[in-house]
């Protein structure tokens, strides 16, 4: 691969001011250097941007690649269709999610191992795809809130869901999944996030912290989808990663996850889609409703304030439900900026950066800067002043993914 040479770059990291008139140099799949003054050699393809945005490729760091319209029903998700189908599904919509610049993934759960299955075929440059962090089946314990399926169904595949009950079992579940690929243990800590309203606990406290020791022994992170305080407190105290929605969040939380470094991913969107939701209107929905609109209520004012503290606060939501297809992924970013007050700089700062830190690739990725990895994008306008931009397909021009063009700058 030669030189590639972007002029006239305006450049945006997500945390700095943008840099207008910066040009970059990628070298192979590294960027080499980043400045004013960059001559360019022979041989190099120069491309001049004429002031267009460049920007880190994006995260979404909460991705159900296989999902495609789930219901509310109580079904057990991952069974509508073979797992060969399914790996299809997940591969469509994660080339989707590169080509709308979104060049990291991460995985929130799925059935029949798939992420890990596709994050090897991505590699190994059998399909295209974004760069992705296996997630694991949905862990949750028996009779909790991913065991959905009858107990006199006595189901063989159980779809996205894996039950498991008390440390040693829990140790195995967690050994077997990192065995299998994942990378990022998911559990079911809790109900809630516009559905089943109650605070029981789903794992006692020493099966949480079986589930980190054992995980973060064997080099994988654990996410947990959580909702209630206390429960929340738990997992951030068992060492838990990353919390998912974590919609009671307040300022003892907020202190929490600064002491052990938690990161958040508030995933609100799903809850303002599902409120306007023809469905959801009827009245046996209307409990459901008035405890997602708290939760969301509650997210949305916190968001500013956790990030004033020092979250590290990440993108990503639950498309491929019925009310949030996959798709337009920077729709989300739009959301907070529009409904929760934080700054379009902020919110790039999430999807770059701090989805980085999340998978602990902050070195490689997640920034413009020389020796990192090439993945960037090309925009049509400033984000920093319009988030908006990015959710416009016809604005963003170009997508490179470890220097190779996965959607190349159209001929003038
Ligand atoms: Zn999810």
């Amino acid at each position: 691969m030669g030189r590639t040479v972007f002029r006239n770059a305006n450049l945006l990291n997500g945390r700095n001011p943008s840099r207008p008139n910066t040009n970059l140099v990628v070298e192979g799949e590294r960027i080499e250097s980043v400045g004013k003054d960059v001559k360019p050699r022979a041989g190099d393809r120069v491309l001049d941007l004429a002031g267009r945005s460049l920007l880190p490729g994006l995260f979404s760091c909460h991705f159900h690649a296989s999902f495609d319209g789930a219901q509310l029903a109580a079904f057990p998700l991952g069974m509508d269709q073979p797992p060969g189908y399914l790996m299809l599904r997940a591969a469509k919509n994660v080339r989707g999610a590169l080509e709308g610049g979104f060049t990291s993934l991460v995985g929130a759960g799925g059935g029949d191992d798939i992420d890990a299955q596709l994050a090897q075929a991505i590699e190994d440059d059998l399909v295209r795809g974004p760069r992705l962090t296996p997630g694991s089946h949905d862990l949750g314990t028996t009779g909790g809130y991913v065991d959905l399926a009858g107990w006199w169904w006595r189901m063989g595949n159980t779809g996205t869901c894996r039950l498991a009950d008390g440390v040693d079992e829990w140790r195995k579940t967690v050994r077997e999944e990192i065995h299998r690929g994942a990378r990022m243990i998911k559990i079911y800590a809790s109900g809630g996030h516009g559905s089943e309203h109650t605070g029981r606990s789903q794992f006692s406290p020493e099966e949480l912290c079986a589930v980190v020791e054992t995980a973060h022994q064997r080099g994988a992170r654990v996410r947990a989808h959580v909702c209630w305080k206390p429960q929340i407190l738990e997992c951030i105290a068992a060492g838990v990663d990353v919390i998912d929605h974590g919609d009671e969040i307040d300022a003892e939380i907020i202190d929490a996850m600064l002491e052990k470094r938690t990161v958040w991913v508030p995933s609100a969107l799903y809850l303002e889609k599902l409120l306007n939701f023809p469905e959801l209107q009827n009245p046996e929905f209307a409990e459901l409703r008035t405890a997602a609109q708290r939760e969301l209520d509650n997210i949305l004012r916190r968001v500013v304030e956790a990030q004033a503290a020092g979250v590290c606060i990440v993108p990503g939501d639950d498309y491929g439900v019925a009310f949030l297809p996959h798709g337009n992924y920077a729709e989300e970013l739009e959301f907070y900026v529009k409904r929760a007050g934080v700054s379009p700089l902020e919110v790039l700062g999430w999807a770059t950066a701090n989805g980085a830190a999340m998978v602990g690739v902050e070195d490689e990725l997640g920034d413009l800067a020389p020796g990192k990895l090439a993945d960037l994008i090309v925009v049509d306008g400033d984000p920093s002043a319009d988030i908006s931009i990015l959710s416009d397909p016809k604005r963003l021009l170009a997508v490179v993914k470890g220097g190779r063009f996965e959607r190349d700058l159209p001929a003038n």
